[in-house]
Parts: structure tokens; C-alpha cells; sequence
């Protein structure tokens, strides 16, 4: 059972929920972290929804060194605060980016957050551990937060933790996909091919609908998630696996999505893409190398962009955008779940669970 907020001080425990490997979650006790430097916060996490990428780790298709602590899109509750972490204090609800980043160095200057040369590279809550920097994950019941200053974003008023619960990953990824790409083709049409990485796909529909394309299509091999795309305002094309990997069209699109995160749903948004159009990857698929039709692309002279999201730098339009009304990340919620059925709902078939306590 998830402790509260008052048992914490130097020295006490906690529980958290740990993956030690494929069918193996479950939550262990731990040391409640205490602030180590005068900018870290103390915040304990209220409400944490569930990664696409949490699921694929979980049930081995997206394997990931363990043991660590599951759980990275979180909003949470300002514990204690370090002399210089700005601003907030406790009880303040924050939105708290996934990844790690000081806000100080030159790639978080401009704006590469991912890439914050202070950490290991992929350095984030609820993943695995890089170069021995533990920072434990979201399924907790405390966490420290460094460079707090820069790293929290003040949860608005207006939004329910559990519908910002997403914004921190999966809300972001999906809508940096399609923002810059539109802002430099206002309208334009823009395809996204659905797959593994759900919640992602379909946050990437909702950000292009929001965003004013023109038209939004969207391709899955999976019925339901198709269905949803079409409440979020794409026409949506559902088929069997088996026939996306033979799929092929005449349609093209300036913009186009790979949330597929297999082959085909790659294939199927490289193929598509118009002459100098921009094609996004938010994966790099389940191993080392993959094919890319190279030449055709170098022909029509496409951009493939192929990263994770930059989630400090991205989270404040994508709150803007919920906060205006005009994105609603609630509108993919599943079902909410309590912290101590976290464990058996992380493989749960589902779009998008959100642990609440
Ligand atoms: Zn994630
Ligand atoms: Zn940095």
C-alpha cells in the first residue's frame, strides 16, 4: 500500500514498483529519497499514466535492462524544496517531464532536452538505469526531482491530474510530430499509421485535428484504435497486420506519422510521404537496425525524423493547447486505476491507463 505524504523524513522507507524483469513487477519497499542539492524538489506523484513504451517493457517487446523503478508520466505533488529550486513550494501540483534535463547546459539551451549533457543519455524517471544515475519512476511514493527550477511546470487549474497525467511522454510525442511540420505547412493533409506505440498515434491524430490539418488519416491494424482516431475527427482505415504489410496506395501526404513502431506502420509513412515531405519515427522499432527505402526517399527528397521527443521543451505548448481546450488528453483515458493494481494493469489491454492513488 502506497504510504502518505506524512510518514516521510531522513531515513524512512517507502514503497515503489519495481520491474525485475518480464513477469516479474511488483511493489518493493525502498529509502524515501531526501534532497542531495539545493535545487532538487521532493514531489510525490498523484496521478501517472501509463507509457505506451511502459507496456512494451513489461511484456518483453521492447526489452530494457531492470531492475528499476516503473512509472515516468506523472503529475505530482511539491513535497520539500532545496534552497535554490525556485519558486515552488510545498503542495504546488506539477507536471513533471519524463526525461532529466538541467536547463543550464548547452543542448538544453537550445532546447534539446533529451540531450542534457548534465546526465547519461536517456537519463529519465521510470526507465532503465544509465551509468549507475538512479532517478526511480513515477510508481512511487516520492520522488526527487533535480534541477527543479527548470524541470516542473505548474499543473493549471483547469486540468484534472489524471488528463495532464500523459503530457509529461506520450501527450508531447504525439503533438511534437505534427507541430513543427504543420507550422511550416499550415493545413497540410497528415497521415499517422497506428500500431504499438497507441496512445502516441492517436495524441498525434488529436494535435493535427487541433493544429488545423486539413484532412488526418489514420491506418492501424487494430479495429478499436481505428474507431477512436475517428472520434477524434480522422478518417480512419483498419485492416488485418497481414494486409498492412502487403498495403500499398496512391495517397501522399506532406506530413506523415510512423507510431507503429513495427515495420510495416514505417514502411507504410515513408512510402507515403509526398516529394519533400517530413516523415516522423517515434521509435526505432523492436531491434537494432531496420530497413528504410533509402533511395526513394533520397529521390523524393523526404525528411525523416527519427528521435524521441525533447518533453521539457515541448510540455508548455502541449499545455497551452489542453489548456485552451482545443487538445483533450482525457478523451483517450481507458479507465483510471489505483497505484496498487498498477502491476497487473501494466499489461492490461488498453490505450491509456492512468494510476491514481
Ligand atoms: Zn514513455
Ligand atoms: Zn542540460
Amino acid at each position: 500500500m502506497p504510504a502518505v505524504i506524512d510518514d516521510f523524513g531522513e531515513g524512512e522507507s517507502l514503497q515503489h514498483l519495481v520491474f525485475r524483469g518480464v513477469g516479474e513487477l511488483g511493489w518493493e519497499e525502498t529509502e524515501a529519497p531526501v534532497i542531495q542539492d539545493d535545487r532538487d524538489a521532493l514531489v510525490r506523484p498523484i496521478a501517472v499514466a501509463r507509457c505506451d513504451l511502459d507496456t512494451a517493457i513489461a511484456i518483453g517487446l521492447y526489452p530494457m535492462q531492470p531492475p528499476f523503478t516503473m512509472g515516468h508520466e506523472m503529475v505530482g505533488e511539491v513535497v520539500e524544496v532545496g534552497e535554490k529550486a525556485g519558486e515552488w513550494k510545498p503542495g504546488d501540483r506539477v507536471i513533471v517531464p519524463f526525461q532529466i534535463s538541467c536547463g543550464e547546459c548547452s543542448m538544453c539551451k537550445r532546447g534539446l532536452t533529451n540531450a542534457c549533457e548534465s546526465v547519461p543519455l536517456g537519463a529519465a524517471f521510470g526507465l532503465a538505469v544509465r551509468e549507475g544515475m538512479d532517478f526511480g519512476g513515477a510508481l512511487s511514493d516520492l520522488i526527487r526531482v533535480p534541477w527543479a527550477d527548470h524541470m516542473l511546470l505548474p499543473l493549471p487549474d483547469s486540468i484534472a491530474p489524471e488528463v495532464a497525467a500523459g503530457i509529461p511522454d506520450n501527450v508531447s510525442d504525439g503533438y511534437r510530430t505534427v507541430a513543427e511540420p504543420l507550422a511550416a505547412n499550415p493545413g497540410a493533409p497528415v497521415l499517422v499509421a497506428g500500431g504499438p506505440a497507441q496512445s502516441v498515434g492517436l495524441y498525434a491524430v488529436a494535435a493535427a485535428v487541433a493544429l488545423g490539418s486539413e484532412r488526418v488519416v489514420y491506418v492501424d491494424f487494430d479495429e478499436h484504435r481505428a474507431e477512436v482516431a475517428r472520434g477524434l475527427g480522422a478518417e480512419a482505415i483498419a485492416m488485418t497486420f497481414d494486409e498492412l504489410v502487403e498495403f500499398t496506395w496512391d495517397e501522399r501526404f506532406p506530413i506523415t506519422v510512423d507510431a507503429c513502431a513495427l515495420p510495416p506502420g514505417r514502411t507504410l509513412a515513408l512510402n507515403s510521404a509526398s516529394p519533400c515531405g517530413h516523415c516522423t519515427s517515434v521509435s526505432g522499432g523492436p531491434t537494432p537496425t531496420s530497413e528504410v527505402p533509402l533511395s526513394r526517399m533520397y529521390a523524393k527528397g523526404i525528411t525523416y525524423e527519427v528521435s524521441r521527443v525533447h518533453a521539457r521543451t515541448t510540455a508548455p505548448a502541449v499545455i497551452d493547447l489542453v489548456t485552451e481546450g482545443r487538445l483533450d488528453p482525457g478523451a483517450l483515458i481507458t479507465r483510471t486505476v489505483p497505484f496498487d493494481e498498477a502491476a497487473e494493469a501494466m499489461t492490461e489491454d488498453a490505450i491509456k491507463i492512468v494510476f491514481t492513488r
